[in-house]
Order: structure tokens, then sequence, then C-alpha cells
């Protein structure tokens, strides 16, 4: 009998988990998520390397709540679990505030103190703590630990974490708190292993994905990154604006009556590549196109991205790493190659066949800035945190 350790990540209409062994090299043994909690819910259940072991759809009536979608998920689990005991839980939790700098175990307090801060991330928030409450049901004695996606940029300092608002409102927590941080974290973990030299220097790390956002880091700290207040700000993304002007929003509520809903919904939901595009969020499908406004789209992420990627590297006085992940970041080539060449007067060079292989390095030998392409793990790093928590907690 082994110890286990589960990994939580639950967003608004799916659950995704991650079983590993409680041994020094934490290795996974199996992966899971529900899809279309409430609509048409399907399971999948995978071995490490994405072998299919179980899906089937599953009777929407069965699968209503966060509670019920983790129990199908053990239930499918179980043969793999056997007799061996979860002994924690780790979760994935959108929004740590400022309070919450690195991973802590979740009793009442804390979840009062994880609740309070729903309404900085109203679209997230919310569902990450109903995985907690149905995974503290499902295992009433096993540690739970909450891992933040704000705790990698509370390092940035003063200047990268507030807005130029009266100074009242940073203390009343209007900061840019950044998210991805437990994307960054498995990237920068990654990254000390397979490149130690690379991951000491001045990086950015860019996590383009539907969700996208830049970090830059030096001496393994996060210095800046492009998402703030809300994961709205920054990039522009699959089907949100990124950065814009407050007074764009200012103008629609004057003469278009948009209240917050409305903003919040063309913000968030309408907007990036799917607006510019009228057609998708997805870039495969933008490639395929070919239309013009397709093309369009795919040109304002890659302005933006080399703009963003840019002041980055002047905040940092210079820039030695430039690190990809996330689905576009990873799998992209073409966009990657346009924002890599883009950036040649920085001193990235890029090897052109490497770069159409995405292999894990994409500039040539000699480049003085290494452009590289590190998968993001959130599940690794959750897992990570987690069992670090569990032996310290051990008596
Ligand atoms: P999320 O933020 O939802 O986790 P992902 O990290 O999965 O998103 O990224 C999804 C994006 O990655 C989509 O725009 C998708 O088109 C893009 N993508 C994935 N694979 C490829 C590929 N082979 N070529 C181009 N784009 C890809």
């Amino acid at each position: 009998m082994t110890d286990r350790i589960l990994t939580i990540n639950a967003g608004s209409s799916s659950i995704k988990l991650a079983l590993f062994a409680a041994t020094p090299m934490l290795p996974m043994l199996v992966r899971g998520q529900i899809e279309g909690i409430g609509a048409a819910p399907r399971l999948v259940l995978r071995a490490p390397d994405g072998t299919v072991l179980d899906q089937h759809a599953i009777e929407p009536a069965r699968v209503s709540d966060h509670a019920s979608a983790l129990d199908a998920l053990l239930a499918s689990l179980a043969p793999h679990l056997g007799r061996d005991l979860v002994a924690a839980v780790g979760h994935r939790v959108v929004h740590g505030g400022a309070t919450f700098v690195a991973p802590i175990a979740v009793g009442d307090t804390v979840m009062s103190a994880l609740r309070a801060l729903e309404p900085l991330a109203p679209l997230h928030q919310p569902h990450n703590l109903a995985g907690i409450e149905a995974a503290r049901r499902a295992f009433p004695s096993a540690l739970q630990v909450a891992c933040f996606d704000t705790a990698f940029h509370r390092t940035q300092p003063w200047v990268s974490d507030t807005y130029a608002l009266p100074r009242a409102y940073y203390e009343r927590g209007v900061r840019r708190y950044g998210f991805h941080g437990l994307s960054y974290e498995s990237v920068m973990a990654r990254l000390a292993l397979d490149a130690p030299d690379v991951a000491r220097g001045r990086l950015v790390l860019a996590h383009l994905g539907n969700g996208a956002s830049l970090c830059a880091v030096s001496g393994s700290r996060a210095q800046a990154t492009t998402m703030g207040f809300s994961p709205l700000d920054g990039l522009p993304m699959g089907t949100r604006t990124g950065q814009i002007d407050p007074g764009v929003l200012l103008y629609l509520m004057t003469e278009d009556g948009l209240d917050a809903a409305g903003l919040a919904d063309l913000l968030n939901r309408r907007s990036g590549m799917l607006g510019l595009s009228g057609l998708s969020n997805d870039v495969r499908t933008l490639e395929a196109a070919g239309t013009a406004e397709a093309s369009g789209a795919l040109d304002y992420f890659v302005a933006h991205t080399v703009r963003e990627i840019g002041g980055l590297a002047a905040t940092l006085g210079g820039l030695d790493g430039l690190v990809f992940s996330g689905g576009i970041g990873e799998n992209a080539w073409r966009l990657r190659a346009r924002i890599v060449e883009a950036l040649g007067f920085l001193g990235v060079d890029l090897d052109v066949a490497a770069n159409r292989r995405s292999d894990p390095v994409v500039s040539i030998p000699g480049s003085r800035v290494v452009a590289r392409i590190v998968p993001a793990d959130e599940e690794a790093a959750i897992a990570r945190h987690t069992a670090a928590f569990a032996r310290s907690e051990r008596p």
C-alpha cells in the first residue's frame, strides 16, 4: 500500500483530476476529466502517455454538479486506486489575493478566506471552491491543499503590482495579481532540470493558449506579468480582449448603456481572436480558414505578443531566454516563428527546422537569446506542492 496524491482542477463545467504515487519522483499514475457538467457530461480516463483507459458519456441527471462529477470520476478511478490511500488532495485555485503567497492547507477558516476572494475571480473561484468542497466530502481524512495561480507573481516589485490609482485602491486589493502561476512554476521547474543556466537568466515565459499571458522572470523570481487584476488584461486571447483602453469601456457604458454584465460578456466571451475573425477562437481553425478576417486576427495576436515581449525585455534590462508553453506556444509553429523572427533585434535567432518540428530548443546553436518550448504541467506543480506540504505536516 502506497500513499497517493490526487490533484483536482475544477472549472466551470469540467473537472480534471490526476493521481500520483507519493514517492520521491512523484510519478503520475492516471489522469481523467469530466467535461460538460450539467449539460452533456463525458468522462475520459487516460494513462500518463495519453492512452484512453475509459471513455463514456454520462446521463446528465447523474452529473449535475461538481460533487456528483467527482463521484463519477472517482468511481472510474477506483480500480487504479485499489486499496491505496489518498493522503492528500491538491487543488488549483485561481485566486489567492494578496494574502496567499504559497500553497496552504484548507480547513474551515481558510475556506472562508477563499470564499471572500470570489468577487475578484467570479468566473473561476466559485468552481475551484466547489471542487474543494467535493473533495473534502469524498476524502474527509485527507489533507486538502490549495495551490494558487496568483502566488508565483507575488515576488513582483510594487511598480509591477499596482495601478496608478490613488493608493487606497491598492490597499483594498485593486492590484495586478497575475495568473497562470502554476503553469509558470511548472515551466521553471522543468527548465531548472533541462537548462539550469537558462533558468537563472532574464526570461520571458509565454503561456499561449486560449488564455494567454507573459511573465518576466529574473533570478528565478517573477518581476512582471501581462495579466493584472483579472485574467482579461495583456495579450489578446481566444475570446478575451487583452489590453484595452478603459476609455472604450466608458464610451460603451455612456453611448450603448452597457452595464457590468454586458461588458463582462463582451470582454470575456465575444472578443479576442473570435471577435476579430468573426469565425473562431481556435488558432487551427483560423490558420485553415485563410480569410482576411482570420488572418487579421492572427496578425493582431502576433503583433501584440511581440510588443508585450519587447516591453518585458525592457523591464528585465535585456533578455537571455524566451520560453513557450500552452496549446499555441507548444504547437502553433507558424505563429511561434513569426514571433521569434520579429524579436530578432533582441538577439534571438530562429532555427527554422527545429521550430517546424516543435523541438525543445527552437533557436540556433549560438543564438545569444535561447528560445525553448517547455510544456506546461500544472498538475505536476500542484502534486509537488501538495507532497511537500504532506511531508511537512507529518509528525
Ligand atoms: P486553454 O487555455 O483552454 O488550456 P490550450 O492551452 O489548450 O488552451 O490552447 C488552445 C489553443 O492552442 C487553440 O487556439 C488551438 O488552436 C491551439 N493549438 C493546439 N494545437 C495546435 C496546433 N497543432 N497548431 C496550431 N494551434 C494549435
